[in-house]
């Protein structure tokens, strides 16, 4: 899932649209794209590869216009060429999607059995021409989209450009998120926040199911049954200078430093340290009739869960279950009454997450969620949110969110079981004591940062890398193992040690 950024402007559009795609690169992409609409048409550029193809690109052959879409792109059906780049357009529409459209083939193929030619081998492409057929046919925008919208299924977040509109944007969001940004005469919509912090921090937020209509006279945005509905609009806080690297080479360099910070505030809001206490944020339900713990998550999310585990079952004797996301909402996981059911994830808006989240509570099991992004899908939608106050991580291969998430599970870990009376005041200050070391403890080991970068030069010529660890040191070998996979590339496995 990548990045989207739409501006229906006063001015020049495509400077600031390639500006955001360069906001959008930290999620990392195959390709990019844009699309204006000027001289009476829909015009676009796009490149595989780096942003600077694209800007080469635009050098080459500008792209004038005060109204457009962009795209970075992560490639789920179709190789990451030029041609299977988004924007993907028909003579009368052009769309930018993030997510998956899960029925494209059976669509695909009613639409090529009415003539339609497909340029890409995307499943993107089949909105545009879902949409583009009921415009040439003489259906308006609105309608054309809201009746598209009803036929697709999976996950998207569009932004969809009309040839004979040139001032008229619409995007819709399901399953991804997408943001409404009100500027000073000018409106944007984003895949997050921060796409848009330099032009606007003035953040709506589209709620599951919405679409939204944006034209130069003003905004309307539609709820799934097409209702006109209001979304508040927030400051978001996230401004230009938080996304900067400052002095680091690396965001993630920065972000391995910034944890003791980081996690030191997290557990400001779980800790009361005069009372020696762990405490939770208010909720309304109680957590001494929890007999059971189902923990789903994805990636290092779920190395968190499984550490977890071992804490809730030693400290509270609570059976607890650990799932990837993406298994728990594919089998048939058995939820008895009083589970609580528990999802970790830094955005709020990993799919496979949201998607078992919504499965959790279609059971009827109390939910709880340790995230980042207050304003998620997946905060929001949590009977109770046990924020991380990790800031934003820009890095791909997560590390002060991975810390801060421990540090929430720690607490919550203990206040089941002192709830459960399972914890006696001595333990519970002993466990408030170790969690309030923890920062300083950090900032020590990162004190040793020449000796562990002489300890990489040494691991790097390495072929395969073997991380071994016993109880909670098993899951945070897997999690070292999946970090040195996805930074250096080397193979790396992570072992029980007594499987050696
Ligand atoms: N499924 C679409 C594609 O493969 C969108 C991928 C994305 O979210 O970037 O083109």
């Amino acid at each position: 899932m990548c990045g989207i950024i739409g501006i229906v402007g006063q001015q020049e559009v495509t400077p600031r649209l390639l500006e955001g795609l360069r906001r959008l690169e930290y999620r990392g992409y195959d390709s990019a794209g844009i699309c204006t609409i000027h001289d009476d048409r829909l015009d676009r550029r796009r490149a595989p590869g780096k942003l600077d193809n694209l800007s080469r690109r635009l050098d080459a052959d500008p792209l004038p216009g005060t109204i457009g879409i962009a795209h970075t792109r992560w490639a789920t059906h179709g190789a990451p060429t030029e041609d299977n780049a988004h924007p993907h357009a028909t003579r009368e529409v052009a769309l930018v999607h993030n997510g998956i459209i899960e029925n494209f083939k059976s669509l695909r193929e009613e639409l090529a059995t009415r003539g339609r030619v497909f340029e890409s081998q995307t499943d993107s492409e089949v909105v545009a021409h879902l949409i583009s057929e009921q415009v040439e046919a003489g259906v308006a925008p609105v309608a054309a989209v809201a009746a598209s919208l009803k036929r697709l299924h999976g996950a998207f977040a569009l932004a969809i450009l009309f040839r004979q509109h040139p001032d008229l944007l619409i995007g819709a969001r399901l399953g991804s998120p997408l943001v409404v940004g009100y500027g000073d005469g000018e409106t944007y919509l984003g895949s997050d926040a921060l796409a848009l912090a330099p032009l606007t921090q003035r953040i709506a937020y589209l709620e599951e199911g919405d679409w939204v209509v944006i034209t130069r006279d003003g905004t309307q945005i539609y709820d799934a049954q097409d209702r006109p509905v209001e979304r508040p609009v927030t400051v978001s806080g996230v401004t230009g200078a938080l996304i900067d690297k400052g002095n680091y080479r690396h965001f993630m360099l920065k972000e391995i430093y910034e944890q003791p910070i980081v996690v030191a505030q997290t557990l400001q809001s779980y800790l009361r340290p005069l009372e020696e206490r762990v405490a939770l944020p208010q909720m309304d339900f109680d957590l001494s009739s929890i007999e059971r713990v189902s923990i789903v998550a994805c990636g290092t999310a779920y190395y968190v869960a499984m550490i977890g585990k071992y804490w809730i079952e030693r400290f509270s004797r609570v059976p607890v279950e650990v799932d990837f996301a993406s298994e728990f909402r594919y089998r048939d996981p058995v939820l008895p009454p009083n589970t609580l059911g528990i999802v970790i994830s830094q955005s709020g808006e990993t799919a496979d997450t949201l998607a078992a989240l919504r499965h959790m509570k279609a059971a009827g099991v109390t939910t709880a969620g340790i995230i980042n992004v207050p304003t998620s899908s997946m905060a929001r939608e949590v009977d109770l949110l046990l924020p991380t106050h990790a800031g934003p991580e820009i890095g791909v291969a997560s590390t002060k969110a991975f810390t801060c998430q421990l540090a929430v599970m720690a607490a919550l870990a203990a206040n089941i079981a002192r709830d459960k009376g399972k914890l006696s005041a001595e333990e519970e200050r002993e466990i408030v004591t170790h969690l309030r070391e923890a920062p300083a403890a950090m900032n020590a080991a990162l004190a040793h940062d020449e000796a562990i970068q002489a300890m990489a030069h040494t691991i790097a010529p390495a072929r395969d890398v073997l991380y071994l660890g016993r109880g909670p040191d098993y899951p945070m070998a897997l999690e070292g193992a999946l970090k040195l996979k996805e930074i250096s590339y080397i193979h790396a496995e992570g072992y029980a040690s007594g499987e050696m």
